[in-house]
């Protein structure tokens, strides 16, 4: 009979699974020579002085049978088959494209911005230059806001469809076996590249197609239906179906729906700022040691609280990790972090964010329509570009000064590429926002001695933490309400947060869309 054993490692031995599995077997009281076994999960539990990886790992007899190998997708060959239109290569759009080649239709992908080798240089121009490309940037490009990103693929979307094939999809792609037993999975921006290029490969050798620099300018529709797209402002492809999975910060796009009276909602979001402190200090905070060590990597946290009903909390930290400008157009200033996989960066950062809702947003904007949100998060990013002197560089404070509302003499050094220069950051956000944040920060630095330190500084503004905007679907078909054929998808349409939930997302909007095609042959 197959059993799940729980057996405490020190950090040294995480990685030898041979004597894990043997421990395993020992504990089960199984024949370690006859008996099998494999991990199912591994984490760390750090909450004591001596911290270990707890393993959980499935131990069987050699009479028993062995556990059922994972489901392999069949991918089908497309290219003759009816076509299914997605616009956005992000991981809601190609976890979309790879679903629908299973399904028997032939995606056709627009996006924006450049392949994914070719997008490193637009970065490298935002970083070195502050040149930021409105089709191409952190947020733009093959792979989505996703892929130079950090690779965190821990989410809580177990309910919404299936986690763990878009894990192993990215395994089959390339990734490490690890992400299949880490309780909070990583793949790092240095190897993530890799592994979009292999999805490609799969869309187009099945007969699928990938079109970049391909923005999609229009969306067509004729008698509440979709009728077409219209690719820079000059191809137009005649279509009767849309997945629409543009991510969070195709402003433009909103827009355009907007103008043609398609329905959307202002969306509750978060917007804050992000923390850097040295990463060894988080580190001895949370290892309660001076050195962590080879055996243990880089410390992370997490941290929320409530204040006068505003949740305040963290967001995507990034261990090890960089601070990047994610601006999608000149003359704003956004931030967000990303590490490589070794996350061995001397910077600890985290976003540290309050929520706003649609009353707030009314505040500020004087505005309550479905794109408000959008023109909140403009003026604050706006503001912070224009406190500086037209480049990239970011506002920035030391945190103690921040608490005391003070502009910091000197600035301590920092991973974010495009420099930082002193700043009142509170006074570049609405006073509600600086006024949690500041009670976020006095809390969290009760719970971890040592956070509320000069040596971290702030950075201004994280503002693309999700969606302010819901494009509405229908609960059963997804497909929006009030146009046939329009499947809203991901983090863009507010039914995502991060790249697998995107993933899982995409998957599930393909499946709609092929009953969709079914329904109409039929
Ligand atoms: C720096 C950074 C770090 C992050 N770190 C993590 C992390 O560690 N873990 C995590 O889970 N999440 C992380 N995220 C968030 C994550 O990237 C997103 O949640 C996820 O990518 C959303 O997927 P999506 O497919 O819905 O949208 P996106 O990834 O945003 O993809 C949308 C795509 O649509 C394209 N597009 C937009 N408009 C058009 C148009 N008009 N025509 C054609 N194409 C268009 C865009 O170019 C883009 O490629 C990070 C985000 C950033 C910016």
């Amino acid at each position: 009979m197959r059993k799940t054993v729980q057996i405490n490692v020190d950090p040294q031995s995480r990685e030898d699974t041979k004597s894990v599995i043997l421990k395993a077997l020992k504990k089960a009281g199984l024949d370690p020579k006859t008996g099998r076994g494999h991990i199912l999960r591994r984490s760390l539990d750090a909450r004591q002085r001596n911290a270990y990886y707890v393993f959980q790992v499935e131990v069987w007899d050699a009479d028993d049978p062995a556990p059922e190998a994972p489901d392999v997708p069949s991918y089908q060959m497309v290219d003759e088959a009816r076509p299914a239109f997605i616009i956005g290569a992000g991981p809601a759009g190609y976890f979309a494209a790879l679903e629908l080649l299973t399904l028997g239709i032939k995606p056709i992908l627009f996006e924006r911005g450049k392949d994914v080798q070719s997008r490193r240089r637009d970065l490298k121009a935002i970083q070195q230059f502050s040149v930021v490309d409105p089709n191409s940037n952190y947020c733009f490009g093959e792979g989505g806001a996703g892929t130079y990103s950090d690779g965190k693929l821990y989410t809580r979307a177990t309910k919404r469809g299936n986690v763990r094939s878009v894990l192993e999809t990215l395994v089959a792609h390339g990734a490490g076996q690890d992400i299949l037993i880490d309780a909070h999975p990583h793949i790092g921006s240095n190897k993530l590249p890799t592994i979009i290029e292999a999805i490609r490969a799969t869309i187009l050798s099945h007969g699928g197609e990938v079109h970049f620099e391909s923005r999609v300018t229009d969306i067509l529709v004729k008698s509440d239906k979709i009728a077409g797209v219209v690719v820079n402002d000059e191809k137009e492809y005649k279509c009767d179906n849309v997945i629409l999975a543009t991510g969070h910060s195709a402003r433009d796009i909103y827009a355009l729906l907007a103008s043609k009276d398609i329905l959307l909602e202002l969306k509750p979001f978060a917007l804050g700022v992000r923390i850097e402190h040295p990463q060894p200090l988080i580190d001895s905070i949370q290892y309660k040691r001076q050195n962590r060590g080879d055996d243990l990597p880089p410390a992370s946290y997490r941290l929320a609280c409530n204040v006068d009903n505003r949740g305040v909390f963290s967001f995507c930290m990034c261990p090890g990790g960089l601070v990047v400008p994610s601006a999608t157009a000149p003359g704003e200033i956004v931030v967000n972090g990303m590490s490589l996989s070794r996350r061995d960066s001397p910077y600890a950062n985290a976003g540290t964010v309050v929520s706003v809702d649609e009353k707030l947003v009314e505040k500020i904007t004087g505005e309550n329509d479905a794109l408000a949100g959008i023109a909140f998060q403009r003026e604050i990013e706006q503001l912070c570009f224009k406190a500086g002197d037209g480049s990239q560089a970011a506002p920035a404070q030391r945190l103690v000064d921040f608490m005391k509302g003070k502009s910091s003499k000197s600035l301590p050094s920092s991973s974010y590429i495009p420099g930082l220069f002193a700043h009142d950051v509170g006074s570049l956000l609405p006073s509600e926002i600086t006024h949690a944040l500041k009670h976020g920060v006095r809390q969290f630095g009760k719970r971890m001695k040592g956070y509320l330190t000069n040596e971290a500084v702030v950075i201004a503004t994280e503002s693309r933490t999700s969606s302010p905007v819901r494009i509405p679907r229908d609960g059963e078909t997804l497909m929006h309400p009030q146009v046939e054929g329009l499947f809203p998808s991901g983090e863009g349409a507010g039914f995502a947060g991060g790249i697998v939930s995107a993933a899982v997302d995409g998957m599930r909007v393909a499946h709609s869309l092929a009953e969709y095609l079914k329904a109409q042959v039929q």
